[in-house]
């Protein structure tokens, strides 16, 4: 048995300015990874931004803490993104805008799935080795196993061939027509279709890989290949052997540190933490003017952007203290919560252990991955109740020993979970609970992945739903939207601009989604759709960009 102890916070302060300016262009609610692309991007184009953190640190669910010699990821650590060409690798390119980079540590394995029936499937940067395994696995859906990624292909390589910017600018999206007509054309064909059709369009019937590609999905999306859109898929499923997986040198907390520090260095701009804005304020026409922070100060700005999940930002459905009150949400966002759901939480379970007592080399070299995923049954794949369902474990020290003492390694495993599991407990009982899903996820990558685990422990942190609610902001500890039925694809999720004007959102409530990359995506589009709205990047005409872009965003949650 493992003792575990509550997640606290003992981390550093990095540079922030403590003097902010109360007139700016633009304010962003919160430095996750989607805000700060955002900010970055603004001041590129040399507005005047102040980014507002409630929390010590940068980065959100993209952040860090530190215990006793080990720096633990909060959430993210498999990283899309900080590839070195095509268009793709927007975390790299969100860190050129404010003239930054981070180091990173190239992962031969995207992710090791040990699932039921002793499927045991790696997926190798060399997609031809990847692929070989599936073929071997299931010869007789070899044939439609390769279309399928093929098809994967021919998503991803019209998006590595065009600039992903926003695609609510009119503007910018003829440009990208114009210039990539073909492209443009055959990315029309996957718009409205989710990845499990196209499995099944591509002739794949066995049922056990299919429920890999479930899996598949799963992983990033928390939904099967059904509910997931073929553009997201696409885009996943090839850029891990393209751009690939690259772990940060010294901890996914360093891109967010890089970004906010860059943001800072820019004229003008800032980054505030410990500063959670508890409203936006509007002026009697609407129009939102600026925040006000829970301290009681108010900054003035020409534009609000929200990093804070839609649930968080918008009241409606049981949210008390929403950032928009009840009399400024628009009637739309009501049709959002009706098309996506709070995913779960998670319960993650950070353990610094001893190399010397796992009964297992823990070198890259001899076979050790970075990334694992766990099942045991494939009725638990969407499972969120006591720590049966599908289980990720990262070991980010397989590839940078730099976040661990000497001889030592972390061990970092998630489960999803709902904060209903949590509700209602007394100190003892939530303690106890605890105790109880932390054996369960060390018993279960003990028997996987490392024999010895259990004694091998010396560090151990145990976060629950009211954890992640609690030091991410975020609504019940939600992950992100899901859809509640089978989506069009992507054409009903949210873009950047809301029904109110001067407010914006972004981060993974906003297309296309969650992860690291996918938030960038998000910023990137968040920021160029607000410069040409303060008409710092040339648009089209007025009256022809509103028409468009309300066609492009505002009507769409109504599809
Ligand atoms: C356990 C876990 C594992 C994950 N693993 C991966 C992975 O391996 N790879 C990957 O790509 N993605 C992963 N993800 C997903 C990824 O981390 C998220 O999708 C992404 O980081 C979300 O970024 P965001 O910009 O939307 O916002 P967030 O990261 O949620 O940041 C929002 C920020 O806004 C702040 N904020 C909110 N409200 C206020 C307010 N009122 N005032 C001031 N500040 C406020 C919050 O404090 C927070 O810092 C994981 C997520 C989790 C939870």
């Amino acid at each position: 048995m493992v003792a575990s102890r509550s997640s606290q916070s003992s981390v550093r302060v990095p540079t922030g300015s403590s003097s902010t300016a109360k007139e700016m262009d633009v304010i962003v609610i919160g430095s996750g990874i989607g805000g700060l692309t955002t900010a970055a991007q603004l001041a590129a184009y040399g507005c005047t931004v102040g980014v507002l953190e409630s929390y010590l640190i940068p980065g959100g669910s993209s952040g860090f803490f530190e215990r006793d010699g080990y720096r633990f990821d909060v959430g993210a650590s498999m990283i899309f993104g900080l590839g070195d060409h095509g268009t793709t690798n927007l975390l790299t390119r969100a860190l050129d805008l404010v003239d930054t980079r981070v180091d990173s540590v190239e992962d031969p394995v995207q992710v090791h799935y040990h699932l039921p029936n002793s499927l045991d499937i790696r997926v190798y940067r060399n997609y031809e080795r990847f692929i070989a395994q599936l073929c071997d696995r299931f010869p007789s859906d070899a044939i439609p196993v390769r279309r399928f990624y093929d098809e994967c292909w021919s998503v991803f390589n019209s998006l590595n061939s065009m600039p992903l910017l926003s695609l609510e600018e009119p503007a910018c999206l003829l440009r990208v027509l114009g210039s990539n007509p073909g492209a443009c054309l055959n990315l029309t064909r996957f718009l409205a279709v989710n990845a499990g059709d196209i499995a099944r369009k591509c002739g794949i019937r066995d049922a056990e890989l299919l429920n890999f590609i479930d899996m598949e999905t799963f992983s990033w999306s928390v939904a099967p290949a059904s509910r997931t859109p073929m553009i997201n898929a696409g885009m996943v499923f090839c850029d891990r052997h393209y751009g690939g997986i690259n772990y940060p040198v010294g901890g996914v907390g360093e891109i967010a540190r890089a970004l906010a520090d860059g943001v800072s260095k820019k004229p003008g701009c800032w980054v505030r933490y410990g500063a959670r804005v508890r409203r936006v304020l509007f002026d009697d026409g609407g129009k939102v003017r600026g925040v006000q922070l829970v301290d009681g100060t108010e900054i003035s700005a020409r534009v609000v952007v929200s990093n804070a999940t839609r649930w968080d930002t918008f009241s409606g459905d049981g949210t008390q203290r929403a950032l928009v009150p009840p009399e400024h949400t628009p009637a739309g966002e009501a049709k959002f919560r009706k098309r996506y759901l709070k995913s779960p939480s998670f319960v993650s379970v950070h353990l610094g252990v001893r190399e010397a007592d796992l009964h297992v080399n823990m070198t890259e070299a001899s076979g050790m991955d970075c990334h694992h995923i766990l099942l045991d049954d494939w009725a638990q794949l969407e499972s969120a109740f006591d720590a049966c369902g599908t289980l990720f474990v990262s070991m980010p020290t397989i590839l940078d020993r730099s976040v661990a003492p000497a001889g030592r390694h972390i061990v970092h495993a998630f489960v999803p979970s709902w904060l209903d599991e949590w509700k209602g407990l007394s100190t003892v009982e939530y303690t106890a609970k605890k105790q109880k899903f932390l054996n369960i996820i060390v018993n279960r990558i003990e028997r996987k992945i490392l024999p010895g685990l259990s004694g091998a422990i010396e560090v151990c942190e145990v976060g629950t739903p009211k954890t992640h609610r609690r030091f991410l902001q975020r609504k019940d500890g939600s992950y992100g939207p899901v859809p509640y039925s089978k989506p069009r694809g992507l054409l009903s999720m949210p873009f950047n601009r809301t029904e109110v004007p001067g407010l914006y959102c972004v981060g993974d409530s906003t297309f296309p989604g969650q992860g690291l990359n996918a938030v960038s995506f998000s910023g990137f589009s968040c920021g160029h759709r607000i410069a040409a709205d303060l008409g710092v990047v040339q648009s089209l005409p007025k009256p022809i960009d509103d028409v468009a872009t309300a066609i492009l965003s505002k009507y769409r949650l109504y599809l």
